[in-house]
């Protein structure tokens, strides 16, 4: 990672060196270094969803190669592999992003109360144990709202119905949705209510 933003930065300087030219995206290579500029910073803050362009952009007689030639042929190699590499680590699995559904785990029910319900689902794919909790109130329509969070086995371990409510509370963040909420699944932060 370190060794990508570094290789990266350097790319960026290269680039500012080298004027015109044309690529199937960029008029010229000023408007490529001002654009690879602006991913190379957000990718360093952390937004990974530049990562599609920079791959696209560094690939083997892609737009890197087409304005910076054979000077730029090693670096934007190295930058290509480590880019793919770095993809390939980063992906997550499934049940870390919504839609959350309801297959592929093995499912541990904590009990319920008067309140809710809930239950530690265990990730088959990658081990992940997510606790839920689920408030549902019959009497009213579109009641139904959850919580959800990644917990750690010693976590788990110590988690009970009795207590699951006040643990939620604590987190700094965690996943909430539920037709309460108009279906809509978020990314909650503390606070954390639930009720
Ligand atoms: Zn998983």
């Amino acid at each position: 990672m370190n060794e990508l933003i570094t290789l990266l930065k350097k790319a960026l300087e290269l680039a500012s060196q080298f004027e015109g030219g044309y690529s199937e995206r960029f008029f010229g290579a000023e408007e490529f270094t001002k654009a690879l500029g602006i991913a190379v910073n957000e990718f360093e803050n952390g937004n990974d969803s530049v990562l599609d362009d920079l791959q696209l952009w560094f690939l083997p007689t892609s737009d890197w190669d087409d304005f910076i030639k054979l000077e730029g042929l090693e670096l934007g190699q190295r930058i290509s592999n480590l880019l793919a590499e770095y993809r390939a680590n980063a992906v997550q699995c499934t049940c870390q992003r919504p839609p959350f559904h309801y297959v592929g785990y093995a499912i541990d029910k904590l009990g319920e109360n008067e309140q809710g319900e809930a239950t530690l689902e265990t990730c088959k794919y990658c081990g992940a144990i997510w606790l839920n909790y689920l408030i549902e109130e019959p009497q009213y329509s579109n009641s139904g709202r959850w919580w959800r969070m990644e917990v750690t086995q010693t976590e788990a371990a110590t988690l009970n119905i009795a207590n699951v409510r006040d643990f939620i509370e604590q987190q700094d963040s965690c996943f909430a949705g539920g037709s309460f909420y108009n279906q809509g699944v978020h990314k909650k932060a503390k606070p954390i209510c639930v009720k």
